[in-house]
């Protein structure tokens, strides 16, 4: 019987690019969805954008558009980059949806009548200029422990103690930078402590839904019974607020906790109206289809214990299985902005490498436990060009042109008893059973292993030597078709990972979409193939170290967090700025600002500040400029780069020269960060250009 499987991977959040390390769980789910289809099941896979609350609405007032208006562009560069990766969503939507909407309404609905929402008062701290409740990261202080500064609301970054905001020493808004004050408010709670939610977790975090060392965890959480460990959770925040109002309590919305998973269902419910899917079927309490989430082991207290209690007792089906997965290093350490490790998706794909390449690694790493995978540079390289170029496309290059120029595309009856061949289809189920189990570097250790053996037969018949020796044309057709059905049952193995590669293979082997089922059989005689198409190029190191530059350069600022800060920052100093201390458009379009290349950069010497800098703005003549950025930057890696100059400004006499105009950077005025940074255009922008 198929299989109906419904799949989901977590919600990102709509306030930040998709990096590698997001990468890791949207690959390894779009892998096991394309297996589930290659075997035949009705497999669905599903996500969203999660877009409420109040980082959201901050971001956007600060941009100066709606919140509708960033969720939106977010999404739309949220879809790009899941789609550059080969991320086959089959609906990605967003939790700011009336489907959502509704779900969440429900699910509210019922657990209110069942009792297991409770009203509370609890004290907070608000913003008193911006007449807004603080979330815990908006609130800044002095550690109570170390007495660092400038501390987040929840935990110190430079001692690392977890405490209440409340008890920060000096406490201040991150958003006004004003003192925050206590204030009463009603917030909703959701009683996950209530005796019907911890029996029914017991049960259902013992009953095999979870990874060993997720259930082991959750025994943890749980104690003993009678420890009374399950505290209840707020589910509501107040006006102002970007979400879905409560619907019996006006000003009261809900809080991520009781809508953000709801948008599972949502976009669930959103497919099955575009399709003709049967919502209830997948989600009716007694459903025998199954539902899957892959998630990172960071979200598990909440997939495990409050996503699962919330659907039981709002009368819907619990999770099959939640398999949750860990974090990614880059060359064994965090991800950093500082390193150019905080890779961005986009840059990825920008810098040209191939999306599968990162897939193949990723599959190569991944298990399925909760421990985390490394992202080593030199080891990526060396891995793909060894296993997917020189052992596997290999085996195409080294016989398909024999098939076209010889045989006239045409195939010789292939040898089904060949030990190549059957060691594959031998272990085509062994390796379904891995593909299934979430094992995908076992899966693909056994794979490469089966190319050995094709390689090893080619190697044996030697094709390129029978071209040259008469009359053996017969067994040099034989040993072709052989690579070419070896080449095609590792195709299968391998598709879940390299769909555009398999899609390639497909039509230079002018077969229909292989399925597993196509382990069992083999090319017939006289089947005629296309023109083989390059398949795939080997990794080429200097792309790594341009990626790598190119995520130290734009990112080197952090975005994410620190923006809270910068915002702050911002704040203060537009609001102690003078009035009446603005520049006319007119004044402005004075400055000629242009795109330049610098063609070349050298050391200045006797000057220790100076880098010398040719630019070339388009103007027959290149510029010479001094430029004060020897502290952040080598001269070397300069060159080439495009950058933003100041054109029409007064030549200078200095010591060492004339300079002819000056290069734009960023800096911290403090000078508290000693980073300096220059700008650079976005891809595109050509010399000469004009800045305005
Ligand atoms: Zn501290």
């Amino acid at each position: 019987m198929t299989r109906k499987i419904l799949v989901t991977s977590a919600l990102p959040y709509a306030n930040g690019a998709i990096h590698l390390g997001h990468l890791v769980e949207y690959i390894q789910t779009d892998i096991w969805v394309r297996f589930q289809k290659m075997a035949g099941n009705e497999c669905w896979y599903v996500c969203a954008d999660d877009t409420h609350g109040t980082p959201i609405m901050l971001r956007a007032e600060k941009e100066g558009i709606t919140p509708e208006q960033l969720i939106e562009r977010v999404h739309g560069e949220h879809y790009r980059d899941f789609s550059g990766f080969l991320v086959g969503f089959d609906n990605y939507y967003t939790t700011h949806s009336p489907e959502t909407r509704d779900c969440a309404n429900t699910i509210y609905g019922r657990l209110r009548d069942a009792g297991l929402i409770e009203v509370r008062t609890i004290e907070q701290y608000f913003d008193p200029v911006k007449q807004l409740f603080l979330p815990d990261r908006f609130i800044k202080g002095e550690c109570p422990k170390c007495h660092a500064k400038d501390q987040y609301g929840d935990n110190c970054e430079a001692c690392g103690a977890a405490y209440a905001p409340t008890d920060l020493i000096e406490p201040y808004s991150a958003v006004s930078g004003a003192k925050p004050e206590l204030r009463n408010s009603e917030h909703y709670f959701f009683k996950l402590s209530d005796p019907r939610c911890e029996a029914f977790l017991r049960a259902y975090t013992s009953s095999g839904v979870l990874q060993n060392e997720a259930a082991n965890k959750m025994q943890e959480w749980l104690g003993e019974p009678g420890d009374n460990k399950l505290t209840d959770w707020d589910i509501s925040r107040d006006a102002p607020y970007f979400g879905f109002e409560i619907p019996d309590a006006p000003g009261k919305y809900f809080y991520v906790w009781l809508d953000a998973p709801i948008g599972y269902m949502g976009s669930f419910r959103n497919l099955c109206a575009q399709k003709g899917l049967d919502f209830d079927e997948f989600f009716k309490p007694e459903s025998t289809t199954e539902l899957y989430h892959f998630i990172g082991k960071d979200i598990l207290y909440f997939h495990a214990l409050f996503w699962p209690a919330e659907l039981a007792h709002a009368g819907y089906r619990t999770p099959t299985k939640i398999f949750a997965h860990g974090f990614l290093t880059v060359d064994g350490a965090k991800m950093s902005k500082s390193r150019g490790t905080f890779i961005t998706a986009d840059s990825f794909l920008k810098t040209g490498l191939n999306p599968e390449w990162l897939r193949y690694y990723y599959a190569a790493k991944l298990s399925a436990t909760m421990e985390d995978i490394d992202l080593n540079l030199e080891d990526f390289v060396a891995r793909v060009n060894a296993d997917l170029v020189g052992k596997y496309v290999n085996i195409a290059s080294r016989s398909a042109g024999f098939i076209a120029k010889r045989f006239n595309g045409q195939l010789a009856p292939a040898d089904g008893s060949l030990p190549a061949i059957r060691a594959i289809q031998d272990a085509a189920p062994r390796i379904a059973e891995l593909y299934e189990a979430r094992e995908f570097g076992k899966a693909m250790r056994e794979v490469m292993a089966l190319a050995d053996g094709a390689n090893q037969y080619v190697d044996s018949v030697k094709p390129w030597e029978l071209a040259k020796q008469e009359g053996r044309d017969a067994d040099l057709h034989a040993a072709c078709t052989n690579a070419l059905n070896l080449f095609r049952l590792l195709t299968v193995l391998l598709k879940p990972i390299l769909p555009v590669v398999a899609g390639k293979v497909e039509a230079f082997l002018n077969i229909a979409p292989l399925t597993w089922a196509d382990t069992g059989s083999l090319l017939a005689a006289g089947h005629a193939i296309n023109a083989y198409e390059h398949l795939m190029t080997r990794v080429d190191p200097k792309l790594i170290e341009k990626l790598v530059e190119a995520n130290r350069e734009s990112l080197a600022p952090a975005p994410e967090q620190q923006s809270q800060q910068r915002h702050a920052e911002h704040q203060q100093k537009a609001a102690e700025a003078p009035a009446g201390e603005f520049c006319s458009i007119d004044d402005f379009m004075k400055v000629d600002l242009r795109i330049a290349r610098i063609a070349d950069a050298a050391h200045v010497e006797g000057a220790d500040k100076l880098v010398r800098l040719t630019l070339d703005i388009g103007e027959e003549k290149t510029r010479n400029v001094f430029a004060g950025i020897k502290s952040a930057y080598d001269p070397a890696q300069l060159v080439g780069r495009l950058t933003v100059m100041v054109a029409n400004l007064a030549p200078r006499k200095m010591k060492f020269g004339l300079s002819e105009g000056m290069v734009l950077a960023a800096s911290d005025p403090d000078g508290k960060t000693g980073g300096l940074y220059i700008l650079s255009p976005d891809s595109g922008a050509q010399p000469g250009m004009r800045v305005k």
